[in-house]
C-alpha cells in the first residue's frame, strides 16, 4: 500500500462543487487534494442552462466553456401558454470544457489533483486523523492518504455518505437529445412544456447555437424516459444526433449532509448533499454554492449546518415548490400558466432562479391570480404512475 501523503482537506470527486471547494481552500492557504476515479478524466458532454448568478458566484471568467446566451423563455402546458424575457440572460454552458475550466482554476491557486483515485474506505487514524483508501487504475495496490478533514463530492451515489454514515438523496433521471434545432426556432428562445401524463416534471428545449440545441425530459427513475422522449422528439419533427444523460439527485430538508469519523469533519456538497434546485433539477450553481459554503465553513471553524443556511432557504423554498408541483394535473398547469401575469413575469425576469428565497412568498401573498391554483392543489399525490407511463415496461439504463 503506498501513501499520498497527508492533506488539509481531502475532497473526493473532481465535479464542480468539489473543484470549487478545492479552489476555496487551496486560495486561502490549505494543503488540499481532489481524488477522481475516472482516469482520463473527460467528463461526459453536457449542455447546461444556468442562471446568471453563476457570475456572482464565480470570481473567474466562464467564457470558455460558454456556448450559448437565451434571454426568452417560453411555459407552455396543454391549453396555456405565457414567455418570460429575463433582464439578464440565461448561460448555455458545456461541463466538460466548464469542469476543465474549475480544474485549471484549483490548480493555479496550488490544489492538487489525483485522477484514476476510487474511494474504497474511510477510516478514523487517530482524534483529529482519517485515512482515506482508494483503488487505482493505474497501480494494483491502493493508495492511502490522510486527511483532517473530507469533502464528499462525488455525485449522487456518494461513497464518502456511505462511509461515513450519512444519508443519499433520492434520484431523477434527466435525458436529453442533441438536435439541429427546428425550422424556424428563434436561437434566444428556450421552451418549456409541462404535460402531467408524461412526467410529474417536463419537456424543454435549450438552444445552444443559431443551430443546434438540445430537447429533454426529466422523470422519475421507475419510467420509461427513453420511450417518452423518442415520442416527443417525433412530435417537434427533429431527429436526435447523440444523447446525454444521467441520475441527478433530489434535494429533502431531512438530509443532513455532514457527519464526523473519529472528531474528522466529513461535509458532503453538490449532488452528494442534494443540493440541488427540485422545480427546475438545476444542480450547477447550488452545488457550486454548497462546495463554496464547505470550505468557507472549515476555513472559518463554524458548523456546515451554520455555513448552509441561506443555501437551504433557497433549496427549501424549491422543495415546497416542488411538493405543489407535483399536485398539479394538466388542468393546474393550464392554472399556473394563466397565473403568469404580467407582475409575476416581472418577477421571473427581475430574480433568477437561484435568488428567490425571501421575495417570493410577498409576491404570492400580494398577487390574488397565484391564488387560483389553490384548488388544484388538493387533487393528485406525487410521484404517481400514469397509465400511459405504466404501459413502459423497462425501466431506463443510464448511468
Ligand atoms: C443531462 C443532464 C442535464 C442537466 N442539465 C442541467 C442544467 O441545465 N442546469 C443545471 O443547473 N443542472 C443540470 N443538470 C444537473 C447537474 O449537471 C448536476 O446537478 C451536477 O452535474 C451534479 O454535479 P456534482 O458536482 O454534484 O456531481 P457529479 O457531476 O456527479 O460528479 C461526481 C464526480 O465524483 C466522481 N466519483 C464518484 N464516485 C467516486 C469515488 N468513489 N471516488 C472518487 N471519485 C468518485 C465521479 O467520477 C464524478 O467525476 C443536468 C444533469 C444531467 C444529467
Amino acid at each position: 500500500m503506498s501513501s499520498r501523503g497527508a492533506w488539509d482537506v481531502a475532497v473526493v470527486g473532481a465535479s464542480g462543487a468539489g473543484l470549487f471547494a478545492a479552489w476555496h481552500l487551496a486560495r486561502a492557504g490549505q494543503k488540499v487534494a481532489v481524488f477522481e476515479r475516472d482516469d482520463p478524466w473527460r467528463p461526459a458532454r453536457r449542455t447546461l442552462i444556468i442562471t446568471p448568478s453563476l457570475k456572482e458566484l464565480l470570481p473567474f471568467s466562464v467564457d470558455g466553456a460558454l456556448l450559448h446566451e437565451t434571454s426568452v423563455m417560453g411555459v407552455a402546458s396543454r391549453n396555456a401558454t405565457a414567455e418570460i424575457r429575463f433582464q439578464e440572460p440565461d448561460l448555455i454552458i458545456e461541463r466538460g470544457a466548464f469542469l476543465a475550466l474549475l480544474a485549471r482554476e484549483a490548480e493555479a491557486v496550488g490544489a492538487h489533483l489525483y485522477f484514476g483515485h476510487r474511494l474504497a474506505e474511510l477510516r478514523a487514524v487517530d482524534r483529529d486523523t482519517v485515512t482515506l483508501v482508494f483503488q487505482t487504475s493505474s497501480d494494483r495496490s491502493p493508495h492511502t492518504v490522510q486527511a483532517r478533514a473530507v469533502i464528499g463530492a462525488d455525485g449522487v451515489i456518494s461513497q464518502v455518505a456511505r462511509l461515513a454514515g450519512l444519508r443519499r438523496p433520492q434520484a431523477v433521471t434527466i435525458l436529453q437529445a442533441e438536435v439541429s434545432l427546428p425550422v424556424g426556432w428563434n436561437p434566444d428562445r428556450v421552451q418549456v412544456w409541462f404535460d402531467s401524463d408524461d412526467s410529474r416534471f417536463f419537456y424543454w428545449l435549450i438552444p445552444e447555437s443559431s443551430t443546434r440545441g438540445v430537447v429533454g425530459l426529466v422523470s422519475d427513475l421507475n419510467q420509461n424516459i427513453h420511450g417518452l422522449l423518442t415520442r416527443f422528439l417525433n412530435r417537434l419533427g427533429v431527429t436526435p444526433d447523440a444523447y446525454q444523460g444521467a441520475r441527478v439527485a433530489m434535494y429533502s430538508p431531512r438530509l443532513q449532509p455532514w457527519g464526523y469519523v473519529g472528531n474528522v469533519p466529513v461535509y458532503l456538497v453538490g449532488d452528494a448533499a442534494g443540493q440541488v434546485k427540485v422545480t427546475t433539477v438545476g444542480g450547477t450553481v447550488t452545488g457550486l454554492w454548497g462546495g463554496a459554503l464547505a470550505a468557507q465553513a472549515l476555513l472559518r471553524g463554524i458548523p456546515y449546518q451554520e455555513a448552509l443556511a441561506p443555501l437551504k432557504r433557497e433549496l427549501d423554498l424549491h422543495w415546497l415548490l416542488r411538493r405543489m408541483l407535483d399536485r398539479l394535473g394538466n388542468p393546474g398547469y393550464d392554472a399556473l400558466i394563466r397565473a403568469l401575469t404580467p407582475k409575476v413575469c416581472r418577477f421571473l425576469s427581475t430574480y433568477t432562479r437561484d435568488e428567490m428565497a425571501g421575495r417570493f412568498w410577498r409576491l404570492a401573498l400580494t398577487t390574488p391570480a397565484l391564488w387560483q391554483i389553490a384548488p388544484h392543489l388538493i387533487r393528485r399525490p406525487r410521484g404517481f404512475v400514469s397509465r400511459r407511463q405504466a404501459s413502459f415496461s423497462s425501466p431506463p439504463e443510464i448511468s
